[in-house]
């Protein structure tokens, strides 16, 4: 059994930044479930089945992690699989005062589930989803970011939606 951690997000696409606090995760945790939440409030560039399939072949092998998506309030998530714990990751101060209101909100909700924030290591301080998805649609190298299996989805899906022209959905209400 053990203790269940919950590390939820939109995950549009996963990055380096994410993998790195779901692996600090199962030094902590006994079982961690990354949990791709399927509408966010923002607009998203891969659909949940395409950004659920990035997080499986991520963490495929790793024996501590599952993979599923997730639709309504989080705290009704953890809930159904009997998780006491919600991971988040730190970057910026800002992340902490978006961090710090959803903790109080879900506390709100369910007070007997705790929010763990990890801190960013120092070399994924600036890496966010918006911001590998604009260096991919302006065909830059994002190959120390995301995984070969993400890298790979990004440039066939700028190459479906065209040569740049298109309006691809970019704004974010916080990423
Ligand atoms: P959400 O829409 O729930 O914020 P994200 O996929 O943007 O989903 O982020 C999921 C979690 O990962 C959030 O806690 C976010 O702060 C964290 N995160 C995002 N980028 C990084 C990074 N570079 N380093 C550490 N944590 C990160």
């Amino acid at each position: 059994m053990g203790i269940t951690a919950i590390f939820p997000g939109t995950f549009d696409p996963i990055h380096y930044g994410h993998i790195d606090i779901a692996n600090r995760g199962t030094a902590i945790f006994d079982n961690l479930i990354v949990a791709v939440y399927d509408r966010p409030l923002k607009s998203l560039l891969f659909s949940p089945e395409e950004r659920l399939s990035f997080v499986r072949a991520v963490f495929e092998n790793q024996p501590k992690i599952t993979v599923t998506g997730y639709s309504g309030l989080t705290v009704d998530f953890c809930q159904q699989v009997g998780a006491k714990v919600i991971l988040r990751g730190l970057r910026v101060f800002s992340d902490f005062e978006h961090e710090f209101r959803m903790a109080l909100a879900n506390h709100r909700l369910s007070p007997e589930i705790d929010v763990v924030a990890l801190v960013t290591r120092e070399q994924h301080t600036f890496l966010s989803s918006t911001t590998v998805r604009e260096i991919a649609l302006l065909g830059g190298n994002v190959s120390s970011m995301v995984p070969p299996v993400v890298e790979a989805a990004l440039k066939r899906k700028f190459h479906e939606l065209g040569d740049g022209q298109t309006v691809v959905p970019m704004t974010a209400l916080r990423d």
